[in-house]
């Protein structure tokens, strides 16, 4: 039996919803994933009387499609779909026996609406939490449009395909076989990078806003709620709804809930927002701001939209480390996920940049797969917490080097190597290896703003007790701020707070 006892039930369950026949097409062959692949299949087939099976030859060995009875959907799937991928297989199997997709009407219009030829395929890994929702809005793509295909292929039953083709980040997702992008994307993201996204004249001419929350993540949506449950005109803008969380595994100390994931809480955010008469435009990107008679923020794609106060929650993102090699070898073997492409590293050498909490812990996840893993720190001594550094220490693979300045990120086509200069003695070191990981802390997303309001010197926008910045009439919350910590909810309680700030200024003004 390939599904354990309590997933097998569970999909039992899940099962009983399908509301059509479904026809698996399987290319098997005789070695151990096939016959892994197979004993799912028929496990499959012995649990619904809706899953018919047959066989046939696919692209690849071993693979299988997911199809109507009489029309073939474009779903494949190359290796077994277990771990991470399971949902994506159990949604499938829903999506193309009838069962709509959880999507907005817009956005299915806008799949069916496609014209042209798009086969997709994209590379993943069994354990990338990031990888399920690429596959899953790239197979609800190929169910809506007969034009769409997709195939999600698992890089360890690949491992030659993924090594000729030099994939070393998951996911990586090729577009009729040119590199199409790489990481976590939603379907709105897809659709807007193969230029199916809302026309920007959609945005322009709005009415002003009473509050215009710029930034989608815990900050912004906790803002855009409290705004509008004041029964004010209110406006999200977000270049990615969700922010952070998006690209968290684990959340723990969310309180009220013991234990959750970044992608669910994102979901549940949104849902929340939706709830209220909230203006959301995701995918647009703020890239100026100016006070006039209206404080006036630019989009990317041209519009103004012009509000009586702004609230900013821009975030922030991983820092760079910015040395040479960094930008030309990124998802070449620079990787910033340790949880995602670790795997593909399995019996490498690998470095990772920075010994604070998250340079250590992905320390000690990668010593688990990799062969070697080494720890470069610029300080004298590492910044984690120290039962980190005593399970670290006690690892046989793991090396640290204090002192460590980072200089360059050697490669030829990927990574080969990263050089440093130990700071105590000035003397310059190689170390050849096939990854590093960056892990130096984030940086706030403040660039776009200009020197039009007061920031740190570290870029964090200046706030005081009611979220206000040096300019009437806007205020931020989250991450982009000058806030000590920061966390999820205090992200949030920031944005409450900001609204309410927010709201006291419109009543006096
Ligand atoms: C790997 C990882 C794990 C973490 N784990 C935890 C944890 O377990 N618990 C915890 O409490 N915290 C955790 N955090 C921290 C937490 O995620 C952040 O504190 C929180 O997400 C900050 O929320 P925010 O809304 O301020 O910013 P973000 O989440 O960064 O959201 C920013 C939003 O602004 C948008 N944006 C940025 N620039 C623009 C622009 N120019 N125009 C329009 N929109 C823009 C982004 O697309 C996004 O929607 C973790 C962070 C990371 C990276």
């Amino acid at each position: 039996m390939i599904l354990e006892a309590d997933i097998k039930a569970q999909l039992a369950q899940y099962l009983e919803l399908m509301e059509g026949e479904v026809l698996i097409k399987v290319s098997a062959g005789n070695d151990d994933v096939s016959r892994d692949m197979m004993a799912l299949v028929d496990e499959l087939v012995s649990m619904s009387a809706n899953i018919k099976v047959e066989k046939t030859e696919l692209q690849r060995t071993p693979s299988f499609s997911v199809n109507r009875i009489g029309e073939d959907t474009g779903v494949t799937f190359a290796g077994i779909p277990l771990g991470h991928e399971f949902t994506s297989l159990v949604l499938a199997l829903l999506q193309v026996s009838g069962r709509a997709p959880k999507v907005d009407q817009k956005v299915i219009d806008q799949v069916k609406g496609i014209k042209g030829e798009y086969h997709f395929e994209s590379y993943i890994s069994l354990s990338c939490h990031n990888c399920p929702d690429v596959v899953q809005a790239l197979n609800v793509m190929s169910i809506l449009n007969p034009g769409i295909s997709h195939t999600m292929i698992d890089g360890a039953a690949f491992k030659e395909e993924v090594e000729s083709k030099d994939i070393m980040a998951v996911p990586t997702v090729f577009l009729n076989g040119e590199e199409f992008g790489s990481g976590r994307m939603s379907l709105e993201e897809i659709l807007a990078k193969i230029g199916s996204a809302p026309d920007a004249s959609e945005f322009a001419n709005k009415d002003p806003y009473d509050v215009l929350v710029v930034g989608g993540g815990p900050a912004g949506a906790s803002a855009a709620i409290y705004a509008a449950r004041k029964g004010i005109r209110t406006g999200i803008v977000a270049e990615r709804f969700g922010g952070q969380i998006m690209d968290t595994l684990g959340i723990e100390n969310f309180i009220s809930v013991s234990r959750t994931e970044g992608p669910k809480l994102a979901a549940s955010l949104e849902e929340h927002v939706k709830e209220y008469d909230i203006d959301v435009m995701n995918l647009q990107r703020a890239k100026s701001l100016e006070k006039k008679d209206f404080i006036e923020v630019e989009l990317e794609n041209g519009a103004v939209l012009k509000s009586k106060s702004v609230i900013l929650s821009t975030g922030a993102r991983w820092r760079n480390v910015g040395v040479p090699g960094e930008a030309e070898f990124k998802n070449k073997g620079v990787a910033y996920c340790p949880h995602c492409d670790g795997p593909l590293f399995t019996g490498k050498h690998v470095a990772v940049i920075g010994g604070g909490n998250s340079g250590v812990e992905a320390a000690i996840d990668l010593a688990g797969i990799v062969k070697h893993v080494t720890v470069l720190e610029f300080a004298s001594e590492l910044k984690a917490d120290s039962v980190l550094q005593d399970r670290l220490n006690s690892l046989p693979n793991a090396t640290v080097i204090k002192n460590a300045q980072t200089k360059e990120i050697t490669g030829t086509d990927k990574v080969n190597g990263i050089t440093y200069v130990d700071r105590e003695t000035g003397e310059e070191h190689h170390v050849e290896l096939q990854g590093v990981f960056v892990q130096i802390g984030l940086v706030p997303n403040t660039d776009w703003l200009g020197e039009t309001l007061e920031r740190t010197r570290m870029g964090e926008i200046v706030v005081d007790k009611h979220g206000a910045t040096n300019i009437p009439g806007v205020f931020a919350a989250g991450d982009c701020t000058d806030s000590a910590y920061k966390q999820i909810i205090i992200s949030m309680g920031s944005g409450a707070t900001a609204a309410l700030g927010a709201f006291d200024y419109l009543i006096r003004n």
